[in-house]
């Protein structure tokens, strides 16, 4: 829209055309105000009702909320308004109607349940604190890219419909792929790994994954977004190293560049850009300390994965990011390799936040032979995979990643109660739409 002024860029003295949103009318009798909202801030109208022209203060009192106007005007001080301007109307233009019933209070006057605020997102992130969610989501992701360039990464995008699995038949989601059965892709573990293995040999996708998870949880989504990383001639320690300049980087963004969506969500305060050197407590470690704090019922033993409960236990008791590292080898997929001298152990780890798991990764196995034992140790049929195999007989490096989802990445920055709130359209058991 030309000649459009946000409305916290107005300058007083000069006049301005302001578009957005009717936030709320006041009407005090002889003067009345309608309240503007734009992407920016609002700003406040003003309608003297004996001094201005009629049809236009019948205009500005009459429009019903979340109408979408634009009005022209002189912008004066006014350090009794919000913002401490005010504009002075010429002509108010309704653009778009809004029906008097809303399905949600975007003023905030009003809560809303998450499933109403999710069936009516549109509304839902016309609210400050909503948007910056979201806001800030869009920094996190720009400031991992930024970070992976420094990591000499490439980007790469890597198909989602595929014709097999990778991380257990359980989860996947079948569809039909012009009469044969394929499946939407559980992770680009496959794909990125035949990546390092190229002349790349550095690489990082963002992108979805699915997962058809059985139960609904505050933590869990069908449809995810997977932060990627994988690199050539990379053992576990320098995947770890790296997964901790990303997450360490992204914290910094947020504190650097998102003050006022931390401030929307009254985060201003207690955000905390974590310092990095993130603890590496072994599995036996981890599973010794959950023990010993004595929260579990039952005592946990090898080969025993962390519970929802080990996790929160540990967390507390860590109280930092940590990782957790040479996982039992059984409770890790087949394409992580074992440890050198002990093949009951694994180079597997997770990176904790104190809430919950933010990322899985390790070192993978690149030698055929072995990567081929796995895949049948596993219940895999490796012929179904030998377009992956085949690609570790003509010289593959040894090579690392991890896979680290962004929503539980916000989420957990954040503080959100349900990992639901960090998505646009969420997609559970329940919801396929919006
Ligand atoms: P969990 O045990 O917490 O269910 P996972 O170990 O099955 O996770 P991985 O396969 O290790 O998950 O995936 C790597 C990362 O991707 C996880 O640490 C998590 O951050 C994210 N992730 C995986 N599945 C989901 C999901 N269903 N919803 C949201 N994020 C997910
Ligand atoms: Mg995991």
């Amino acid at each position: 829209m030309q000649n459009r002024t946000y409305a916290a860029d107005v300058t007083a003295g000069e006049s301005a055309t302001v578009a957005g949103w009717v936030h709320e009318i006041r009407d005090l009798g002889g003067i009345a105000f309608l309240i503007l909202r734009d992407t920016s801030g609002k700003l406040q109208i003003k309608l003297e009702k004996d001094e201005m022209d009629e049809d236009l203060v019948e205009t500005g009192l009459g429009v019903h909320r979340e109408s979408v106007v634009s009005v022209t005007g002189d912008v004066k001080e006014e350090p009794r308004a919000p913002t401490g301007f005010e504009l002075v109307p010429e002509s108010i233009e309704v653009i778009s109607e809004a029906d008097p019933e809303l399905p949600l209070d975007p003023s905030g006057k009003v809560d809303a349940e998450l499933p109403t605020r999710l069936d009516n997102r549109t509304l839902d992130l016309r609210k400050p604190e909503v948007k910056a969610i979201f806001e800030i989501r869009a920094e996190v992701l720009r400031a991992a890219r930024e970070a992976f360039r420094d990591l000499n990464a490439t980007e790469i995008t890597t198909p989602k419909i595929v014709a097999t699995g990778t991380e257990g038949g359980t989860e996947l989601f079948p569809i039909t792929y012009f009469g044969r059965e394929a499946f939407m892709n559980q992770s680009p573990q496959l794909f990125k790994q035949l990546m390092a293995g190229s002349g790349l040999e550095t690489v990082f996708e963002i992108g979805p994954i699915f997962r058809a998870e059985e139960h609904n949880t505050p933590r869990h989504l069908n449809e995810a977004t997977s932060i990627d990383f994988e690199s050539a001639f990379a053992d576990q320690h320098e995947a770890m190293d790296a997964a901790e300049e990303i997450v360490v980087a992204v914290y910094e963004a947020v504190a650097e560049n998102c003050e006022e969506q931390l401030d929307a969500l009254g985060l201003a305060e207690t955000f905390e850009v974590p310092a990095g050197d993130f603890p590496r407590l072994s599995y036996e470690e981890a599973i010794e300390r959950v023990n010993a704090t004595g929260a579990l019922d039952e005592q946990l033993v090898f080969g025993d994965d962390l519970s929802t409960e080990a996790e929160r236990a540990l967390g507390e008791d860590v109280g930092t990011f940590y990782f957790i590292t040479s996982w039992p080898s059984e409770v890790k997929p087949f394409y992580i390799m074992d440890e050198d001298d002990d093949e009951t152990l694994s180079t597997g780890f997770d990176m904790m936040h104190p809430r919950m798991e933010l990322v899985s990764g390790g070192q993978r196995e690149h030698r055929h032979e072995k990567l081929v034992e796995g895949f049948e140790q596993q219940g895999l049929d490796p012929e179904q995979f030998e377009y992956y195999t085949k690609m570790f007989k003509y010289g593959m490096p040894p090579h690392a990643g991890w896979g680290m989802g962004a929503e539980r990445l916000v989420m957990t920055m954040l503080g959100l109660e349900n990992i639901r709130e960090a998505v646009l359209f969420p997609r559970d058991r329940q919801r396929l739409s919006p």
